[in-house]
């Protein structure tokens, strides 16, 4: 057998970098740069280029596997669906279909995506939801709100054609190395970078002005700004008058705002919030880019609204250069949320709790009844779980024993289930825990479409064949969905993108065939003629009248204050050789010896006054609980602050689990902690 290059997409970011596998006798040996990928032009970051160690890694799931006791033995395929389709129905009718949950994962293709919450739907749940309650709910609902569309309003090719870049709370040259590549060409043509963080990092580096905000101070900041505009003059006059509404409430709102006083909350220098708010006002195209950092706070949806709020009045948006860009996290968590993996969305944004939207898929999917919603989302699942109605959980590539804030909370929680079933390829934290697990093909085992953060949607073909008796997300669900009593209609995944082109407006003129092409097609694509969409917003946004909504929001306290007991404040994010609950990363050795513990950093100042040294190893405590980790003694974080990785299981043992109460996203990045010196 010949040897053959399969075009494929890296399936961890959601940057979407395409590249080329080698295939070999069956088994994918090597990967090969795609200079002619739009997004990535050839490049790929440490995790891109280290694809394959975890796709041929011995670890993999290869064979169904049920708990007896404490341990997992093997069975079939027959035994496994049987099971799982049991416990589903068992828990349906002894406790109603809203003790069902169902996790829908952002690892998965759109195809997989669209039929899980399909099952779950049928099955009269509503309960669906996936990871971005985690990292971007926020962004979903914030930018819905104002702008109509909760997605990244430009691509990231334009970014060169920025003359200004506003990052706030995204350390993008670490979670998302490519976008760096894009906004490096617009420093090279002259761009002023503007960076706010707390901390120093690798993105701030690039800055050509460094706003080290305190941590939870960006609305004090972007209202800061936006006083600054609207006193000298530097709003955008004829775009609100004739595309906004809202404005007038803004002025009111701003009113009490004075540089001093922001100069205070923000600990940034008034000079230097003027310099920020004329370079992004006056700029002839100004983007914005955010991330967790802005998401992860109990006010994470009024910070992306005020993020949105500023563009507009500015008229920093709609044009080649200008607009609004969240970084979103995993290589389809665009696409799950499109897809109605979300409690509050049907597929297409369909409101959840429209009746409408219910009218419409029950002709689509030939149902007599579905569940109004919203549904629980995964943070309320975990609650519900705890209190005993939710009974068993399907979850699909999601690490919540890992991923979730306040971890030994998720731990009880699925411990008083009646029945977990996860759909995996590792053995991770939380499949440990589960009563029943199905092993799924990786990303170049099945067929199906990914959409990146710019909305970039790409088809792949199946490169290699499944390891061990794993399947692909489709079959499984099929099949645990026959032995329901339901026909999902999905046995393909070219199949189930038909059905999406029928019923998804934004993906409508997305034919496999189209979206095959290298770079595929961005949404919307409203049918078979439309080109796609490189820049949202052009002409109207998205809401009915075709006006923006000015927000007005005012920033609140974080869910919990430093205190004698716990004085320092720990933030939490991504390093560039890590991925999420590092369910891969740790298992690629490359990426491993490069960061293979979990550190946390912490400044020389209370670095010395705690009698702890570079490379010690600590406690770092909340009232949630403790963990260990090495030092890192570091100017890059204040006094104060501390900073540790999320991608070991030790970190989300102490973060807060408060919620942001509109799009219940859990405070990551403010937990009060202390740090003891070990022995
Ligand atoms: Fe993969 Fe993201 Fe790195 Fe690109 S930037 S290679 S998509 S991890």
């Amino acid at each position: 057998m010949s040897t053959k290059l399969m075009p494929s997409i890296c399936p961890y970011c959601a940057v979407g970098c395409g590249l080329y596998l080698v295939v070999e006798k069956g088994k994918a040996t090597g990967i090969e740069y795609m200079a002619e990928h739009p997004t990535n032009e050839g490049a790929l970051c440490p995790k891109g280029n280290a694809v394959l160690e975890f796709l041929n890694h011995e670890e993999r799931l290869k064979y169904p596997l049920k708990r007896i006791g404490e341990d997992f033995v093997r069975i079939s395929w027959d035994e496994a669906l049987d099971l799982a389709a049991g416990a589903l129905a068992r828990n349906k009718k002894k406790h109603g279909a809203k003790s069902l949950g169902f996790m829908v994962s952002s690892r998965c293709n759109n195809e997989e995506d669209y039929l899980m919450q399909k099952l779950a739907r049928l099955l009269g749940s509503p309960n669906v939801d996936n990871c971005a309650r985690l990292c971007h709910s926020p962004t979903v609902v914030g930018l819905g709100a104002v702008f109509g569309t909760g997605a990244m309003t430009n691509n990231l090719l334009d970014l060169q054609n920025s003359q200004c870049i506003f990052a706030i709370g995204t350390n993008f040259t670490e979670a998302h190395p490519i976008v760096s590549r894009w906004a490096q060409k617009a420093k090279d043509n002259g761009a002023v970078v503007i960076v706010a963080d707390p901390r120093i990092t690798s993105t701030s580096w690039m800055a050509d002005i460094h706003l080290r905000i305190k941590p939870g101070s960006d609305i004090d900041l972007l209202r800061g700004m936006m006083k600054v505009i609207v006193d000298e003059g530097m709003i955008d006059q004829r775009f609100i008058s004739e595309r906004t509404e809202g404005f007038a409430e803004l002025l009111a709102n701003l009113s009490d705002v004075t540089l001093e006083k922001t100069a205070e909350l923000t600990g940034v220098p008034a000079a230097d919030i003027i310099k920020a708010a004329r370079s992004y006002a006056k700029s002839p195209a100004s983007a914005l880019l955010y991330s967790m950092g802005i998401t992860q706070h109990v006010c994470g949806t009024d910070n992306v609204k005020a993020c949105a709020t500023i563009a507009l009045i500015s008229g920093q948006i709609g044009r080649p250069g200008a607009g609004v860009m969240p970084m979103r996290g995993q290589n389809n968590v665009q696409g799950n949320c499109d897809m109605g993996g979300m409690a509050e969305f049907y597929p297409g944004y369909k409101k959840a709790s429209d009746p409408k939207s219910l009218d419409f898929f029950k002709a689509a999917w030939k149902a007599d009844d579905l569940p109004l919603g919203p549904g629980l989302t995964a943070t309320e699942m975990t609650e519900a779980a705890l209190e005993g109605r939710i009974k068993a959980l399907y979850l699909i590539g999601e690490d919540p024993v890992i991923c979730d804030a306040n971890i030994n909370k998720t731990r009880a929680a699925l411990d008083k289930l009646d029945f977990l079933i996860v759909q995996e390829i590792f053995m991770t934290a939380t499949a440990k825990m589960a009563d029943l697990i199905l092993p799924a093909a990786a990303w170049a085992e099945k067929d199906g479409s990914y959409t990146s953060m710019e909305r970039r949607v790409q088809w792949i073909d199946q490169a290699v064949p499944a390891v061990g008796e794993a399947k692909e997300g489709l079959w499984i669900i099929n099949e645990i969905g026959k032995r329901l009593g339901l026909d999902l209609s999905g046995t393909s995944a070219e199949d189930v993108l038909k059905e999406i082109n029928r019923n998804v407006p934004q993906y409508g003129g997305m034919t496999k065939e189209r979206i095959s092409k290298i770079g595929g097609l961005r949404w919307p694509c409203p049918d078979e003629k439309h080109p796609g969409t490189d820049i949202l917003h052009r002409e109207r946004f998205s809401h009915p009248n075709g006006k923006a909504n000015i927000a007005s929001v005012v920033n609140r306290p974080p869910g919990e204050q430093t205190s004698e007991m716990y004085p320092l404040l720990l933030s939490t994010g991504r390093i560039v050789v890590h991925y999420n609950s590092g369910s891969m990363t740790r298992r690629s050795p490359s990426l491993l010896e490069r960061d293979f513990e979990l550190y946390v950093e912490i400044n020389p100042k209370d670095a010395a006054e705690l009698r702890v040294r570079q490379d010690d190893m600590v406690r770092v405590k909340t009232v949630r609980g403790e963990t260990e980790a090495r030092a890192r003694v570091t100017e890059k974080v204040k006094p104060g602050m501390v900073f540790m990785p999320f991608h070991w299981q030790g970190t989300n043992i102490i973060t807060s689990d408060a919620l942001d109460p509109v799009s219940k996203i859990p405070e990551y990045k403010m937990a009060a902690c202390r740090i003891e010196a070990m022995g």
